[in-house]
């Protein structure tokens, strides 16, 4: 296999990247505006982009990477889509920003509601934090308890209640919790393990009429993926139901990624309030929480739970999103997805049995993480013993084959559409050569 635009182990030039990263560390904390991007989790110089298409991107060196991060998960469409470029370019023409309602909020949310029947209304934000932020308010007033369920290494975004036992840049950091965040504040937050429902019963027992909510990465991201086993969703459903809790599906990451209607129509089921974010942004920064109108109701100004945004629903996004999600509908691309990203997969982990190197490649859809351990990975403690040094020399030494991986091991990375065969191809051989190292 020729890797035509890959140079040779040791040849790319990293000069601008370190250039711009030495000032913007004087300038921002880490040099970035969050954390995992710093590549904290695998050492060295995170690379500056200039630009991005298809599935490709630049750094300021004018290097060319596959990319596997895709923004960490918008661009399910790859970088710079026509459609989505012209959508926004008609709507900058009309104007930035109007702090009053636009047509767009209702394009947006027909499409959304279409795809999530469980969301029967729904409440545009500016961010996955937000949505959920929102999400778990609205819960907490319409059970009037305080108390929440999450699980130990999902992640729902930095709301100081849910930094608690986290994952993603937090998984990666070793920082499960936040300083500057007061024990009161987390006090309320009970942590269960993923994929284990008896852990669930446990703190329902000991906290018996107080829980508001279970909140759950329905399939997660954010310590590596990791697939719900067995029955465990269902009996999440069953539970929360019995208990009278809410059932918050976090889909921020998973909504429109694993499935069009998200984890809930893989797996059929109704959570009673879901949180969207990344793919219905299109690239632009943009999420939801939405659900049971009785619940919704309550949002100001309907009901008595503030939540407000200066640029919520702004139409530049909305436009964004529009264009991203009739694409989708008009390609879709699930199954399609799905294959190559599984033809990806077989082929590193057979690269990787060449070898000799123990992996185990955990999957859904056209989202994966190769963890580097010989176990099935079924929640966060097992993720958390994979080998995070040979991730580390595993990435670093596809990023010099010009294969761009996200750079932590408590990561998924994601395929999109725009990838071709070929990219599939070149990534495998990259693997096969760096295995052979490792
Ligand atoms: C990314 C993510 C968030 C946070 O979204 P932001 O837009 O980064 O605030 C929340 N929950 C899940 C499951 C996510 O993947």
């Amino acid at each position: 296999m020729q890797l035509t635009f890959v140079k040779k182990w040791g040849m790319i030039k990293r000069k601008q990247s370190e250039m711009l990263f030495r000032e913007a560390a004087q300038r921002m904390p880490g040099g970035v505006s969050s954390p995992v991007r710093a590549f904290k989790g695998v050492g060295g110089t995170p690379l500056f982009i200039k630009k991005g298409k298809g599935p490709y991107l630049w750094d300021a060196d004018g290097n060319q990477y596959i990319d596997y991060i895709g923004s960490w998960g918008p661009m399910i469409l790859g970088h710079s889509h026509p459609a989505i470029l012209q959508a926004v370019k008609k709507a900058l023409k009309l104007g930035t920003s109007f702090g009053a309602p636009t047509e767009s909020e209702i394009f947006l949310s027909r499409l959304v509601q279409e795809a999530f029947p469980s969301i029967e209304k729904i409440r545009f934000v500016n961010s996955g934090t937000e949505a959920v932020m929102g999400a778990v308010r609205v819960a907490r007033a319409f059970t009037q308890r305080k108390k929440i369920i999450k699980f130990d290494g999902c992640y729902h975004g930095h709301a100081d209640y849910l930094l608690v036992k986290a994952g993603s840049g937090a998984a990666t950091l070793g920082i499960p919790d936040s300083a500057g965040v007061p024990e009161e504040f987390v006090q309320n937050t009970l942590v269960a393990r993923y994929n284990d429902t008896a852990s669930v019963e446990e703190l329902f027992q000991k906290n018996s009429g107080e829980i508001a909510a279970i909140i759950v990465e329905p399939i997660v991201g954010n310590m590596g993926t990791i697939l719900p086993r067995r029955d465990f969703l269902l009996k999440l459903r069953e539970i929360a139901s019995r208990e009278k809790a809410l059932l918050i599906f976090d889909e921020v990451m998973t909504g429109f990624r694993v499935a069009f209607g998200g984890v809930q129509e893989l797996y059929n089921l109704k959570p009673d309030l879901t949180t969207l974010g990344k793919i219905i942004g299109g690239g632009f920064p943009v999420g939801a929480y939405g659900g049971r109108r009785e619940i919704m109701q309550l949002v100001a100004p309907e009901g008595p739970v503030y939540q407000a945004g200066t640029l919520s629903g702004n139409p530049i996004a909305m436009a964004a999103g529009i264009a991203t999600l009739n694409q989708i509908k008009k390609l879709k691309p699930y199954e399609s997805l799905s294959q190559k990203t599984q033809k990806l997969t077989l082929g590193l982990k057979e690269a990787a049995n060449r070898h000799g190197v123990t992996v185990t490649i955990e999957r859904a859809g056209s989202m994966f993480t190769l963890f580097f351990t010989g176990e099935p990975v079924i929640n966060a403690e097992v993720a958390r013993r994979a080998d995070t040094q040979k991730f580390g020399r595993f990435f670093h030494a596809m990023l010099e084959r010009g294969i761009y991986l996200p750079p932590s091991q408590f990561e998924a990375a994601f395929v999109s559409v725009a990838h071709t065969e070929k990219n599939i191809a070149q990534t495998i051989a990259a693997a096969e050569e760096v295995f052979k190292t490792l």
